[in-house]
């Protein structure tokens, strides 16, 4: 008989930890980690490259049929993005590319053109797949959902520790003006705005340390798994 696979769905605002958390979780319980995010910043980067205004949405939409996308998994389990054919992994991290990717995602065209890829992933494999819209929109069957949050301060410092390891260091004022913009547009926006699912759980990581959150995490995936087979 078939296995039968299992997804969970997280969703929250950026710099929330999900994907550090996602990422722990996926490998304490052998699931494939799929960063959303990553996705949507392929694409704002490839629109940077283009040079296009990220104001027009119908250049955006324009870009779509001159674009492969791919998510593919190294040896060293990490995901790795390519962008016809080149890997980006990396400049998809620059804080630029943050504010393009939460551009290009609040584009109609944009979000049904990687609706089918990301299901197809969960359709494959067990996944933790993180994002905004996946317990809404991606994967509305999922077997547990949960919205992951921390207090803007707290989200703001995290960022910056982590900015500052990468050597691209900025200031706490900049880091939480930015990711302020950056909830609002996403909260916001008329398709696939971020909001907890009405069957999600809540989980806010302010108080907790990353061991705890990890805990909480898979406590969370374990209960509503098992809940469910
Ligand atoms: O998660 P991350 O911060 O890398 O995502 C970058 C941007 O991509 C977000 O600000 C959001 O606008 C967009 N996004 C989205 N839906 C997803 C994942 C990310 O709209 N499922």
């Amino acid at each position: 008989m078939k296995k039968q696979l299992h997804a969970v769905a997280i969703d929250g605002p950026s710099g929330a930890g999900k994907s550090t958390l996602a990422r722990a979780a996926a490998a304490r319980l052998h699931f494939l980690y799929v960063d959303t995010g990553a996705i949507y910043r392929s694409i704002g980067w490839y629109a940077l490259q283009k040079g296009i205004s990220l104001e027009r949405p119908e250049e955006i939409e324009k870009l779509l049929p001159g674009l492969k996308i791919a998510v593919s998994y190294g040896e060293d389990g990490l995901q790795h993005m390519l962008v016809n054919g080149e890997d980006v992994t990396d400049r998809i991290r620059l804080p630029e590319v943050s504010a393009a990717a939460s551009k290009v995602a609040a584009v109609g065209a944009v979000r049904s053109y990687l609706l089918e890829m990301q299901r197809q992933l969960a359709r494959e494999h067990d996944v933790i797949m993180d994002g905004r819209d996946i317990g809404t929109v991606v994967l509305p069957d999922a077997d547990c959902k949960i919205f992951l949050t921390a207090s803007a301060e707290v989200r703001a410092r995290r960022r910056c520790t982590e900015l500052e390891q990468r050597g691209t260091p900025q200031t706490y004022e900049t880091v939480l003006a930015d990711m302020r913009r950056r909830d609002e547009q996403d909260c916001s926006r008329a398709v696939a705005p971020l909001k907890q699912a009405e069957d999600a759980v809540l989980l806010d990581t302010s108080e907790l340390d990353f061991a705890h959150s990890v805990e909480a995490l898979v406590g969370l995936i374990e209960e509503n798994i098992a809940h469910e087979t």
